[in-house]
């Protein structure tokens, strides 16, 4: 088994695709970093200490899972906490299309970093967080699209 891999996203919020992706990523992994991205460019429906808070409860049972927050490159935060991995989600080829730039340019700046990809379960190929904020925003049900006990009722912007 490898040794720590960094799972970065946005995560706003945590979709059962996500979860798939991390559930299997232990069994590669001794421990999956799950690196909330600070984005100030990008407006988020969740602030950022509600991902944090989200993610950090549902995880808070297993402890080859941590939560953080980070801003800047996402090789400065692997670098700076000495992880090599990085892991990714694929769930279409313009998923694919876009990782690839994205894990060639972090080689060039950081020789030493290895992107691991999953495919995206097919049952999960087509959830994003995007559709999820979508539903959520016309105050739909989107359970179906998050981690079994996620508690996000909470964290709703306006509550
Ligand atoms: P980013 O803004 O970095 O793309 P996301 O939170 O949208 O952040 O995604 C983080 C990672 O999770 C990416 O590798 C993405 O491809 C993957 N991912 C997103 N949704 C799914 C899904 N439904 N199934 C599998 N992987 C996914």
């Amino acid at each position: 088994m490898l040794s720590t891999a960094v799972f970065p996203g946005s995560f706003d919020p945590i979709t059962i695709g996500h979860h798939g992706i991390i559930l299997r990523g232990l069994d590669l992994f001794e421990t999956i970093i799950i690196a909330i991205g600070s984005n100030a460019d990008k407006k988020s429906f969740f602030s950022l200490e509600s991902r944090m808070q989200m993610i950090s409860l549902l995880y808070d049972d297993q402890p080859r899972i941590q939560v953080e927050v980070f801003s800047g490159l996402t090789i400065d935060f692997c670098r700076s906490h000495g992880v090599r991995f990085l892991l990714r989600g694929l769930r279409t080829s313009a998923d694919f299309e876009y990782e690839r730039v994205v894990a060639h340019a972090n080689r060039k700046l950081y020789p030493d970093i290895e992107t691991v990809f999953l495919l995206a379960a097919p049952e999960h190929s087509y959830i994003s967080s995007s559709l999820v904020k979508e539903i959520l925003a016309y105050g739909g049900d989107a359970s179906s699209f998050l981690p079994p006990g996620l508690k996000l009722d909470a964290c709703l912007p306006g509550k």
